[in-house]
C-alpha cells in the first residue's frame, strides 16, 4: 500500500507548518518566521525557527530540520507514511491508496531486509530461548550485558554448526541467493550452502531508521585461524562507508544534549548505553568516513572522541579528527587511562564519574600538543618546528574563519610565539589548498565539456544570488533562469549540484524547498535551504525589500532576469580575459586567430546582452 504522489503533493500544499508545529511547540510570531523553544535538544533561548512562507523548519542549536513530514518523524518517531496520514487527519483530507508499484530496486531492497528480519529473529531467539544458548548467556553475564539490554540491542547467537541457520532457512522458503548477499550463508566447493555466522554472538546493525541493515559477530572461544570479528558485506541494503553502529538507539539522546561520544566498539557502546550514557556511536575500530561524518552531523555538530591508551585507536583518531574539523565539528578527546576500555571504565565506576570523564575532555589542540611532548619533540629544536606546523595544518582544515583565527591565537599563546609568525604559516598552507583546488575544478570542466568557448574556473559573485532565486520556490522564476542557463555553468561544484537537483524537481512540476528537503540526502544542500531561509546577509534583505515592496511578483523577477544579464556579462568577461592570457602565452598563430574570432563573437554577443540591461 502506497499513498500517491499526488495526494501527497495536495496535503502537503493544504497543511500549515506553522499550524502542524503550533501543535507540539509553543511558537511567537518573530518577522517573517516564527520561533520557539526547540523540542530536540534542551535550551533556554529560542533557536527553533519556522517559515511559513517556505513551509520548513530548522534549530541553529542542533541543527534539526526539514518539512512538516520530517518534524512529525522525528518528534513522534514514526514512517514517512504514519506522518502523511496524521497531517491529512489534521486538515481533512480523506487519503487514498495505490497499490505498490516498486521499483525492481525497492522490491529486491525490501526483500533482503525481510531476511536480515527472519535471521535477526533467529539468532535472537537461540540466545534467548535455546538451550544451546547457555553458553552465549553465560558471556553476557560475564559482560554484565542484562537481559533488556540485550532485548533492546537484538543481540543473538550463531550456533556452532554448519548448516543450523541454513535449515531453518529452507524451512521457511528463504531465497538462498539473496541469503548469500547479505553474507549468512556462502557456497561450499561442491556447490551446497553452508552458515557463515557459527558460534559467534551475534549484533544486528540497524540503518538509523531502525531497519536491520547488516550483523557483526563475534567468536565466543578463541579458535585457531577464525577472525574475531565478522561482519556483513556491503549490498544494496548496507553500505559501511555511510552506518553508524548505534546510532538508531541514540539519535534522540545525541539530539537532546547536543552532543555525540565516539567510542569504537559494539560492546563499548551497548556497555555505556546500559548505565545510562546513551548518546554514543561506535565506528567499529575503523576512523571515520566523510558520509559518516555527514550522517552524524544531522544531529549534532559536537563529538567526544573515546579512545583506548593504546597508540592504534589514536592513529586511527587522527585521520577522524582531520574529516570532523573539515566539517565544522567541534571536536574533544577523552584518552582512558592505561589498560582501561569504555566498557571497564564505566563498570568499575558511576555515571556521574564518567561524565567527569567526559566533560574533562580536551580539544584536539590539547590533545595533539600533549602527544608531541609526549613523543618528546618540543625539546629538540628541529622538531619543535616541526611539531608547530602540523598544528597549524590541523587547524588549517577548520572551515569556520572564525574558529580558525581563535585557535591560531591558541597556539601562539601556548607556544609563545609571534601571532603573525603562524598566521604566515597558515596563509601559506591555505593557499596551497586553494591551488589544489581550483586545478581540479577546471580538468572536471574539460571532462564535461559544456561549453567548448567557457573554460574559466573563477566563480562567478552572481551565482549565489542565482541558486537562492532558485530555492525560492517560484516556478516561474525557475523555469526561466533554466531556459538561459543550464547547472553546467555554475563553476561552484555545490551549486552546481543543487542546480542539477532543482532542474529535475522542476521537470517534475515543483521546486518548492519543502519538497526538495524531503526528496534530497544530500545534508550540504538541505544546509544551503535552511542558510538562504533563515539568514539575514545583504541578498536576502535585497530579496526581503523586495517582498516588503507588495510588488513580489514582478520585482522578484526582474531580479531574476538582471541576474542572469550580469551572470551572463560577468562569464564572457572572464572568458575573454583568460582567451587573452592565452594569446600572450602561445606562439602558434593558428590558435591566436582562433581565439581573436573568439574574442570578437563574445564582444558582440556582451553587447547585445548590455543592451537588453
Ligand atoms: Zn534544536
Amino acid at each position: 500500500m502506497k499513498i500517491p504522489e499526488e495526494k501527497i503533493e495536495e496535503i502537503r500544499s493544504s497543511a500549515d507548518i506553522v499550524d502542524v508545529i503550533s501543535g507540539y511547540v509553543q511558537l511567537k510570531k518573530r518577522g517573517k518566521n516564527y520561533i520557539g523553544l526547540c523540542p530536540f535538544h534542551q535550551e533556554k533561548t529560542p533557536s527553533f525557527t519556522v517559515s511559513n512562507e517556505k513551509q520548513i523548519f530548522h534549530c541553529f542549536g542542533c541543527h534539526a530540520g526539514g518539512n512538516l513530514f520530517s518534524f512529525l518523524m522525528d518528534y513522534k518517531n514514526i514512517s514517512f507514511v504514519e506522518a502523511v496520514q496524521e497531517v491529512a487527519e489534521h486538515i481533512g483530507i480523506q487519503l487514498t491508496y495505490e497499490k505498490t508499484t516498486e521499483t525492481a530496486e525497492q522490491t529486491e531492497q525490501e526483500s533482503l531486509y525481510e531476511i536480515n528480519v527472519f535471521a535477526a529473529r533467529y539468532f535472537s531467539d537461540i540466545l534467548l530461548k535455546s538451550d544451546d544458548g547457555e553458553v552465549a548467556r553465560e558471556y553476557f553475564k560475564k559482560r554484565n550485558i542484562k537481559l533488556q539490554t540485550q532485548k533492546i540491542f537484538g543481540l543473538g547467537f550463531a550456533l556452532y554448526g554448519w548448516d543450523h541457520f541454513l535449515t531453518v532457512a529452507k524451512e521457511n522458503k528463504i531465497d538462498l541467493l539473496k541469503a548469500k548477499t547479505l553474507g549468512l550463508i556462502d557456497t561450499r566447493d561442491d556447490g551446497g550452502y553452508y552458515d557463515k555466522y557459527r558460534g559467534r554472538v551475534i549484533f544486528p546493525i540497524f540503518s538509523p531508521n531502525g531497519r536491520v541493515i547488516a550483523f557483526g559477530g563475534r567468536i565466543l572461544e578463541n579458535l585457531e585461524n577464525t577472525a574475531k570479528y565478522l561482519n556483513s558485506p556491503e549490498s544494496l541494503v548496507y553500505s559501511k562507508r555511510k552506518s553508524l553502529y548505534g546510532l538508531y538507539h541514540s539519535k534522540e539522546e545525541i539530539r537532546k544534549l547536543d552532543k555525540a561520544i565516539v567510542v569504537e566498539g559494539y560492546m563499548d557502546l551497548i556497555s555505556l548505553y546500559q548505565h545510562g550514557v546513551k548518546n554514543v556511536v561506535a565506528s567499529s575500530g575503523t576512523s571515520f568516513t566523510d558520509e559518516q561524518v555527514q550522517l552524524l552531523s544531522r544531529f549534532t555538530r559536537n563529538v567526544i572522541l573515546l579512545f583506548d591508551a593504546d597508540t592504534a585507536g589514536q592513529k586511527a583518531s587522527m585521520r577522524s579528527i582531520e574529516l570532523l574539523l573539515k566539517q565544522d565539528f567541534e571536536v574533544k578527546i577523552a584518552s582512558l587511562p592505561k589498560g582501561e576500555d569504555p566498557d571497564s571504565f564505566i563498570n568499575n565506576s558511576s555515571k556521574d564519574d564518567f561524565n567527569t570523564f567526559i566533560n574533562n575532555a580536551k580539544n584536539f589542540l590539547e590533545y595533539q600538543t600533549a602527544q608531541f611532548e609526549a613523543a618528546g619533540m618540543f625539546e629538540d629544536p628541529a622538531k619543535h618546528t616541526e611539531a608547530i606546523r602540523e598544528l597549524v595544518k590541523s587547524a588549517a582544515l577548520i572551515s569556520d574563519e572564525l574558529k580558525r583565527n581563535i585557535t591560531i591565537k591558541s597556539i601562539s599563546r601556548k607556544f609563545n610565539l609571534r601571532e603573525k609568525l603562524i598566521e604566515t604559516e597558515l596563509n601559506k598552507l591555505l593557499q596551497f589548498q586553494k591551488e589544489k583546488e581550483s586545478r581540479i575544478i577546471p580538468q572536471k570542466e574539460a571532462i564535461n565539456g559544456t561549453s567548448s568557448r567557457f573554460i574559466s574556473a573563477k566563480e562567478n559573485p552572481y551565482e549565489k544570488s542565482l541558486i537562492r532565486l532558485l530555492l525560492g520556490g517560484d516556478l516561474k522564476i525557475a523555469g526561466y533562469i533554466f531556459d538561459n542557463i543550464i547547472p553546467e555553468d555554475f563553476i561552484n561544484p555545490k551549486f552546481r549540484s543543487v542546480a542539477v537537483v532543482i532542474l529535475e524537481n522542476l521537470k517534475l512540476g515543483s521546486v518548492s524547498p519543502s519538497l526538495i528537503i524531503e526528496k534530497t540526502e544530500d545534508e550540504e544542500l538541505k544546509k544551503m535551504i535552511f542558510g538562504f531561509t533563515f539568514s539575514d546577509d545583504s541578498i536576502s534583505k535585497k530579496w526581503d525589500d523586495f517582498m516588503i515592496d507588495g510588488g513580489i511578483e514582478k520585482d522578484s523577477f526582474r531580479y531574476a532576469v538582471d541576474t542572469i544579464i550580469n551572470f551572463k556579462l560577468y562569464r564572457i568577461d572572464e572568458q575573454i580575459k583568460l582567451n587573452n592570457q592565452r594569446i600572450s602565452k602561445s606562439d602558434n598563430e593558428t590558435e591566436h586567430l582562433e581565439l581573436f574570432k573568439i574574442n570578437k563573437e563574445l564582444a558582440e554577443e556582451k553587447k547585445a546582452l548590455s543592451t537588453r540591461n
